[in-house]
């Protein structure tokens, strides 16, 4: 992640922890969303906001999910900001 920005970018990128779930998200289903579980394209809301629902098998999935910042239980901010910083 810290190759794509430069520090001013990133602090002006990301001021709140929606703008880290829509950039996880982006990363994540920004080519078209499929099932993790059985590929399937089509989804419904899951259990959060954020989240997507597989309307074939009912497969919730978080933007975090098999990401870096699956076991964030802090401030997801913090741990973008903390990423950022080892990676560059
Ligand atoms: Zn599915």
């Amino acid at each position: 992640m810290g190759k794509q920005f430069t520090l001013r970018e990133f602090q002006g990128r990301f001021q709140t922890e929606e703008d880290c779930y829509a950039y996880l998200c982006q990363q994540k289903w920004g080519k078209g969303y499929a099932c993790r579980r059985c590929q399937h394209k089509e989804y419904v809301q899951g259990k959060k906001t954020i989240w997507k629902r597989c309307k074939q098998c009912n497969y919730d999935e978080s933007p975090t999910a098999k990401t870096l910042f699956h076991q964030v239980k802090s401030n997801i901010l913090d741990a973008f900001y903390m990423c950022y910083r080892g990676s560059s």
